[in-house]
């Protein structure tokens, strides 16, 4: 019996065209969202990023206005471009790349931006108002991994979930939404007792652990949905593969659903990025949200 194979891609073409006709709505009253990225340096990964982000962003029909900024950019530099960014009333979101060259401060460029343009959802006001039950922006990666947990289980309420890893992007804010939905959560990490066994326990099992196929299939209890939010380069018969932090092959076997890498989480994030683009926009003109598209 092999596990229902969550289509992450097919799913987030989904959310893409429905944020697609929210902001042709908004085009229709004069708004056209606008996302302003910010990428600083010549880190390879980042800018194959920020360019599937314009791309998408132009295809849902926003407007996308990239800042490439050299790696010698100063902190000052770097503030003053987002507070221009927080001032103009035609970006609705703003993104800083991560990770930012040495010896630039995350934090404080983060916690620069104005929090209703934070569509990343890392402010430390969006993190505390998702942990506190208010209306935040939400973390774009584990807000997609809550979309497909709910598309495939409907109510996730009484669930045992556990969230392998507790980074401030993917871990925490995961466990958030899964407590915010009723969910019954544990977060496991590095210094985790038995591993395995805590997995076992788990009805949902979320890997963010950054570990090629580090769990396996024998940690998942029969019948579990597993999101699978590990993206790992391996060299495997002498080509470069991308896997999962969950040993597929092996789990696909046990679990009642799973995310494929590629083609699971990843597609979700930038489809997420978009919907709290057009959330954003929408909460700056007073109007309604677009229902499904966040929490
Ligand atoms: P971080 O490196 O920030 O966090 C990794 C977490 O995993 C830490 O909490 C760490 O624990 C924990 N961990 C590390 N080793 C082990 C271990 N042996 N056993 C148990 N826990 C362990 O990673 P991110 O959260 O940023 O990303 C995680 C993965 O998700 C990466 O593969 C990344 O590429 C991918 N990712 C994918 C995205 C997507 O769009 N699909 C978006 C963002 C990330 P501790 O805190 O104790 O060190």
């Amino acid at each position: 019996m092999g596990a229902t194979i969550i289509d992450g891609k097919a799913f987030a073409a989904g959310v893409r065209a429905r944020v697609a006709q929210g902001v042709a709505e908004l085009v229709a009253r004069g708004i056209r969202p606008g996302l302003a990225v910010v990428l600083v340096g010549e880190d390879p990964a980042s800018q194959v990023y920020v360019r599937n982000k314009g791309v998408q962003t132009r295809e849902a029909g926003m407007e996308s206005l990239e800042y490439r900024l050299p790696a010698s950019t100063t902190q000052a530099e770097l503030l003053a471009l987002i507070a221009r960014l927080n001032a103009d009333p035609a970006v609705h979101g703003i993104l800083v790349q991560l990770p930012l060259p040495a010896p630039l401060s995350a934090d404080e460029v983060i916690n620069a931006i104005d929090p209703a343009k934070d569509v990343d959802g890392f402010h430390v006001l969006n993190a505390g108002r998702l942990a506190t039950g208010q209306k935040a922006m939400v973390p774009c990666t584990p807000l997609g991994c809550l979309m497909l947990l709910r598309a495939q289980l409907g109510r996730l309420a009484g669930l045992n979930a556990v969230v392998v890893g507790r980074s401030n992007i993917v871990g925490k804010p995961m466990a958030q939404l899964l407590l915010a939905d009723s969910c019954t959560v544990t977060v496991a990490h590095s210094r985790t007792r038995d591993l395995p066994a805590v997995c076992r326990g788990a009805d949902v099992l979320v890997a963010a652990v950054g570990r090629p196929e580090m769990i396996a299939g024998d940690w998942i209890r029969p019948g579990a949905t597993v999101i699978d939010v590990g993206i790992n380069r391996i060299e495997r018969d002498g080509r470069t593969r991308l896997v999962g932090d969950v040993d597929f092959a092996a789990a696909v076997q046990v679990a009642g659903a799973i995310t494929p890498v590629p083609g699971g989480v990843g597609p979700m994030t930038i489809a997420c990025l978009l919907a709290n683009t057009l959330t954003a926009a929408c909460r700056a003109h007073g109007l309604a949200e677009p229902e499904g598209l966040t929490v």
